[in-house]
């Protein structure tokens, strides 16, 4: 019998990492356990303060971060951040495409053009920014990895969460048609449904919900880092973590 590989320690060690939504919930979990598996981590959100935080609970495991605030729907801002990036490194091998807005609960007839506008701005067009403006440098790692944070009400169409719903469906066509159009090259592109989790955007959305019986975005964090590295190769798919599926959406004749 062959003795069984060992795992590397770090598996994303010398990797770089871009993570927006870091200040909080989903996204400051998935900042923490790439940075402890050796990721160097690019960590954008708004609220600087938040993201210092976020720096302290790297530095304590031993790993390192780059700060960004940033407002997404600033999109100048978005390509500075390629320009950056491009100048640092010259590559990008992990992105992770998490922040997101809700919106608010209540009949289309109802919602505010401006809460409309925010919510495709900051869960769509800021996602095909950032891949705008950082497609070449994942091109230029040897396994770019994109990773983009969607949700199962992308198709369950329920009625009060109009914009959040058309939001992330389009959020899916955009990221499907970014794994075709990279299906020749190193990079892979991949969604992710994590159900329901105890962050504050599923408070906002369930207020009389017991937090305390929903999984945590530290339980989900892992399985990121499972998509982020390079053995993960199933591009366009949907990992659905409440199912621990993975899901492969059909594709025309
Ligand atoms: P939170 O509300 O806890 O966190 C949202 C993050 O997005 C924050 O870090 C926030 O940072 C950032 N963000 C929001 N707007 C902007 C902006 N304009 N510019 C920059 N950053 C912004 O949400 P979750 O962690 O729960 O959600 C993360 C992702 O998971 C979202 O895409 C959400 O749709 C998805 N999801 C969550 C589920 C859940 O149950 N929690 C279920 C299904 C999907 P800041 O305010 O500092 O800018």
């Amino acid at each position: 019998l062959l003795p069984a590989k060992p795992l590397p320690a770090k598996p994303l060690a010398d990797r770089i990492a871009v993570v927006t939504g870091a200040s909080r919930g989903i996204g400051r979990a998935v900042s923490l356990a790439l940075a402890e598996a050796g990721a160097h981590v690019i960590a954008v959100a708004r609220t600087q303060g938040a993201l210092e935080d976020l720096d302290d609970a790297v530095r304590a495991a031993g790993g390192s971060a780059t700060l960004v605030p940033l407002d997404l729907s600033d999109y100048d801002a978005i390509d500075r951040l390629g320009a950056a990036i491009n100048e640092r490194w010259g590559r990008l091998d992990v992105l992770v495409g998490n922040a997101g807005v809700l919106g608010k609960l209540m009949p289309l007839g109802h919602v505010d053009p401006k809460v409309w506008a925010n919510v495709m701005d900051v869960n769509v067009t800021a996602n095909w920014r950032l891949i705008r403006s950082l497609d070449p440098l994942l091109r230029r790692s040897d396994a770019g990895r994109a990773v983009f944070v969607s949700s199962g009400a992308a198709s369950s169409c329920r009625a009060y969460w109009g914009p959040y719903a058309v939001s992330k469906a389009a959020l899916e066509a955009l990221v499907r048609t970014y794994a075709a159009e990279t299906e020749t090259t190193p990079v892979r592109a991949m969604l992710l449904n994590p159900g329901p989790l105890r962050t504050a955007m599923r408070k906002a959305a369930m207020p009389g919900e017991d937090p305390e019986t929903l999984r945590t975005p530290e339980d989900l964090a892992p399985h990121i880092v499972r998509l982020a590295s390079p053995d993960w190769t199933g591009s366009g798919t949907i990992f659905d973590f409440p199912t621990g599926r993975v899901l492969t959406p059909q594709k025309p004749a």
